[in-house]
């Protein structure tokens, strides 16, 4: 089975494809960490990446579908992938649909989750990741047990995304509504998108989406 995850910066599609993966045994596709991780690794896709990442902006179209079409190729994709973060813009999606077409995969779901712009900005500026085992965190909604030390993994190191401030924040938002909102419609003309409320507990939002996954 093969979904996209749609929904602004914030909404919990990295937060919701970790938990969808070991029930149905996909694989969370984020362009977002790739991203990251070609940064971390000092590359110079990598240094191209990090300013216009800080900055809110949009890495090229080309760039971003290169790198999805090499992964699904991958082993680890032959059970299903949940994609996280693309199809960004309208010709993402439709570079995605010829991908599938031209690959012979399927796309079975597109699940939106539904969100308010405010509350947004207060979910992603709180937020923090451990650095070892990749579990979310959030100062206000999802502390730790005990402080400092990470619940699944027991380590004490932890990182902030560097575009995670108010500023790039409202970018980013500004952005997604501008690009990526009409994707929506683009999913909705093909009969295959489904809406979930984002703004629901964490556990509730996994309720719905399992249950629409079946
Ligand atoms: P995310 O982790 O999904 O919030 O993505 C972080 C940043 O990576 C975005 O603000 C963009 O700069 C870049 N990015 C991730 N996915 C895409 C995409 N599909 N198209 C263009 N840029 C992307």
């Amino acid at each position: 089975m093969n979904l996209i995850i749609l929904g602004p910066p914030g909404a919990g599609k990295g937060t919701q494809s970790k938990r969808l993966e070991d029930k149905f045994s996909m694989i969370q596709l984020s362009t977002g960490d790739m991203l990251r991780a070609e940064v971390a690794s000092g590359s110079e896709l990598g240094k191209q990446a990090k300013v216009i990442m800080d900055a809110g902006d949009f890495i090229s179209d080309e760039i971003i579908i290169n790198m999805i079409s090499s992964r699904v190729d991958h082993d680890d994709c032959k059970d299903g992938f949940i994609l996280d973060g693309f199809p960004r813009t309208v010709p993402q999606a439709e570079a995605l649909n010829k991908m599938l077409a031209e690959k012979s995969l399927k796309l079975n779901h597109v699940i939106e989750l539904t969100v308010d712009d405010e509350a947004m900005v207060e979910r992603i500026c709180g937020r923090f990741t451990c650095s070892n085992c990749g579990s979310g965190y959030h100062d206000s909604f999802q502390k730790p047990a005990t402080d400092g030390v990470c619940d699944s993994c027991g380590s004490t190191d932890f990182t902030r995304r560097a575009d995670d401030n108010a500023e790039t924040v409202r970018n980013r938002l500004t952005t997604y509504h501008e690009q990526t909102a009409p994707i929506a419609t683009f999913y909705g003309d093909q009969g295959i998108l489904k809406q979930v409320d984002g703004m629901a507990a964490i556990d509730d939002v996994t309720q719905k989406l399992e249950n629409i996954l079946g």
